[in-house]
């Protein structure tokens, strides 16, 4: 071997280079294809059959013209023609008949291997004119070699990735990859809901089915192969959910154990020191609430107290429908926490959010001695910085803001509750980040001395404390109007514990929903006239032009000069998510105090807003909002004993009537007022995987099983997933390395 030469500098120490990726390996990245069996994973869209050559002379004209068919010809004539554009227009004869091929886009290379004299096989639609058999850009390839054996199949790609090429690297992998079955023998031995095929033939099968294949079984996914696939997948979800939720029981997080009642507490007071105690904080809030807590409240709340006290992390999902009063259930989770020497951070997904949010909370709590902060993006950097020190000193107990407080800046002292309002908002990765910032610092245990305040790493008294610390974690409660219907929740949210407020505080009367033709919109702005004349307040929300916040801004802008000109005399403000926050914040607080009578917005308004005096609520082109967003607005009306009214303004804009699915939508919100309801009707229209699309990351959703026919599938994953773990846990690991690899991180979330 040849020697190699001392370098005459010392190189810096870098790990030597990883070969750089071809544009093949980035290509299969970008359609997350990494490993061997990820690849195999990753099956056909559809197929192709290349099995069959078809006579030209065989085919009628029409019959089954939609079809795609391969005929073998020769090519007799081949050029580059101009009119009506430029086109490569090639012309075969099969012995039967002849046809014309004809291509606007084309290669030289294309042109060559079509050149006269060729014999080609040519794969498209056969349309037959008066002119003769035609077919436009046909797939071709040279006629030698012996017709496939299998459908050919079509996989999703990206650009720059030619089916041909994923195909023998698909192939590749799957001659490679180790395809022995994960499923324990006691997987099948019980309640299969159908003969289950073994992994490898399935996934040869589907990757490669044979000619005589029923296309429809394999379109519709009801073959055998793709039952064992969906029972896999749905195995997988099961899995790691349980996994999660174990790995997650053997953490630790602070015990925020409620100090007993109040005679409990004077008396130990009385016995232990002679300074009588104040009650604990909770109790306290309740005394200063000015309304009493829903029996579904205090259920809600004592579930949550009951996971606080624990010594694993809560993982909790409280969902109640708008308006039904979680945010004092969120303030007394963190009265317990503070109570408890701890701080509590509760992030929303908009800065009016957690503006209100810090409003109320610093109202009930502030006199009660409790320090909040406040953290959000538009802070100045003077005030931002105070806040930061009180954060990090641990002197605020409560943290209040947006997607600020999981910044890397932001350093807890002692963090033992996380609170996530409207947790849909929120991705995966920033749940994640918010859990992750308990284990950042060293938190007083209980009953040992405090290890101080000081960063982690400085002050580590033993190698035992770090450890025990980086398991750490906070509490974590996760609030939504958006409830989960049972089959999601089974699926998706296994792992979570759900607590639900089915009842709205009392006095409430529910909005009445009508749906009104954007033709009569003069006798809404009548109404308004009517209702501000009433001492009543109106939002009018402006629609939403996903394509263009420009156009929103238009619309919104418009109609607050209409209603202008046509309600003189009335105040009427304009809200829109342009506008500086200082500007936002001034109209909120003019319609908040009530000396503002309208508010025109866009839908930043969305998500809790609270102002009780206002009973109307028109939504503009409500034909282009989503079930749960319409849901959601509804509930800013209807908050007080005032009858409340939705009006549904849509227009039927060029076409003549509305889509199925709008009609579907607006039919939804007229029948029911019941959240529950709603997002039960809302997963039919669009289906789990839009439903959950900004909840999830994408990558965690299933791709094969479909919640809706394969319940009876998802029913036997989550009877077997515990027994596998415990039975063969070896096995169960192999089973989900494989099918989630390096997802796997973000179930946890
Ligand atoms: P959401 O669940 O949509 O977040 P909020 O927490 O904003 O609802 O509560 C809606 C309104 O109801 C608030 O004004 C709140 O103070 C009030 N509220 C909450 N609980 C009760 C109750 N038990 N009795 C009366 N009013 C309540
Ligand atoms: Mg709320």
């Amino acid at each position: 071997m040849p020697s190699i030469p001392a370098p005459a500098k010392p190189i810096a120490l870098v790990a030597p280079a990883a070969p750089a990726p071809t544009a093949l390996q980035k290509a299969l990245h970008k359609l997350g294809l990494k490993r061997d069996i990820d690849l195999a994973l990753h099956l056909p869209l559809r197929y192709e059959d290349e099995t069959r050559i078809t006579r030209l002379a065989d085919v009628r004209p029409g019959a089954g013209a939609a079809d795609s068919v391969q005929i073998e010809a020769v090519v007799t004539d081949c050029q580059v023609m101009y009119r009506p554009r430029r086109q490569l227009v090639v012309t075969v004869d099969d012995g039967s008949d002849v046809c014309v091929l004809r291509f606007f886009n084309f290669y030289p290379s294309q042109q060559k291997a079509l050149a006269a004299g060729q014999r080609i096989r040519a794969r498209g639609e056969l349309k037959g004119g008066f002119a003769g058999w035609q077919m436009l850009h046909p797939t071709c390839r040279s006629a030698s070699g012996a017709l496939p054996q299998a459908l050919t199949p079509v996989y999703s790609t990206v650009a720059g990735l030619a089916q041909p090429t994923l195909r023998r690297v698909v192939l590749g992998a799957l001659e490679r990859v180790d395809l022995a079955d994960t499923l324990p023998a006691l997987a099948l031995a019980e309640n299969l809901p159908a003969p289950l095929w073994r992994l490898q033939e399935a996934l040869w099968f589907l990757h490669h089915p044979k000619p005589d294949t029923a296309l429809d079984e394999l379109q519709d996914r009801s073959h055998p192969a793709w039952q064992r696939l969906k029972a896999e997948e749905l195995l997988a979800q099961q899995l790691s959910q349980l996994q999660a939720r174990r790995a997650r029981n053997a953490l630790r997080a602070p015990m925020l154990a409620a100090p007993a009642g109040k005679a409990g507490l004077k008396s130990q007071a009385q016995a232990h020191q002679q300074v009588p105690q104040p009650a604990p904080l909770h109790e306290r809030l309740l005394a200063a609430l000015p309304f009493q807590l829903t029996a579904a409240q205090r259920r809600v709340c004592a579930e949550i107290a009951h996971d606080l006290a624990r010594q694993q992390p809560m993982h909790r999902l409280l969902q109640g429908d708008v308006g039904s009063g979680k945010t004092v259930v969120a303030a007394l989770a963190a009265a317990l926490c503070i109570q408890a020497g701890y701080q509590c951070a509760l992030m929303a997904p908009t800065e009016i959010l957690a503006q209100q949010h810090f409003g109320k909370l610093v109202d009930w709590l502030a006199p009660l001695g409790v320090q909040v902060a406040w953290l959000t993006g538009s802070q100045k950097t003077k005030q931002r910085r105070e806040m930061l020190a009180l954060v990090e000193s641990g002197e605020a107990g409560l943290v209040i803001g947006t997607h600020a407080v999981i910044q890397d800046k932001v350093q807890f002292s002692n963090l033992a509750l996380a609170i996530i309002d409207e947790q849909h908002r929120f991705g995966v990765a920033q749940r994640l980040a918010l859990r992750g910032k308990a284990s950042l610092r060293h938190s007083r245990h209980e009953g040992e001395p405090s290890p101080g305040r000081g960063r982690a790493g400085e002050g580590v008294s033993t190698e035992k404390q770090g450890e025990a610390d980086a398991q750490r974690e906070p509490h974590l409660l996760m609030m939504t109007a958006t409830p989960i219907p049972r089959t999601l929740a089974m699926s998706y949210y296994a792992d979570l514990d759900v607590s639900t407020i089915d009842e709205l505080p009392p006095g409430r009367t529910p909005v009445v929903t009508k749906l009104v033709s954007d033709a009569r919109r003069g006798e809404v702005i009548e109404r308004i006239r009517t209702q501000v004349a009433q001492g009543r307040q109106v939002y009018w929300v402006c629609p939403l032009i996903e394509e263009s916040e420009a156009l929103d801004l238009t619309n919104a802008t418009q109609t607050h000069a209409q209603l202008s000109a046509e309600l003189a005399g009335v105040s009427i403000g304009l809200l829109h998510s342009r506008m500086p926050t200082a500007e936002k914040k001034a109209v909120m607080a003019l319609f908040t105090s009530g000396a503002m009578a309208v508010l025109v917005s866009t839908t930043v308004i969305e998500v809790g807003v609270d102002v009780p005096k206002a009973s109307l609520m028109v939504i503009e082109h409500a034909e282009r909002f989503g079930l749960s967003q319409l849901h959601q607005l509804r509930g800013r009306v209807g908050r007080g004993a005032a009858a409340s009214a939705c009006v549904l303004l849509y227009s039927t804009g060029d076409a003549s009537r509305l889509g199925d699915t709008a009609r579907a939508r607006l039919k939804t919100m007229v029948e029911t007022t019941d959240g529950f309801e709603v997002a039960r009707r809302d997963l039919q229209i669009r289906g789990p995987g839009e439903f959950l699309g900004a909840r999830q990351s994408g990558d965690a959703l299933l791709r094969f099983a479909d919640l809706q026919t394969d319940s009876a599938w998802l029913e036997w994953a989550r009877a077997l997933a515990p027994q596998m773990l415990d039975a063969e846990p070896v096995m169960a690991q192999k089973h989900l390395d494989r099918w989630l690899g390096t997802k796997a991180a973000y179930l946890k979330a």
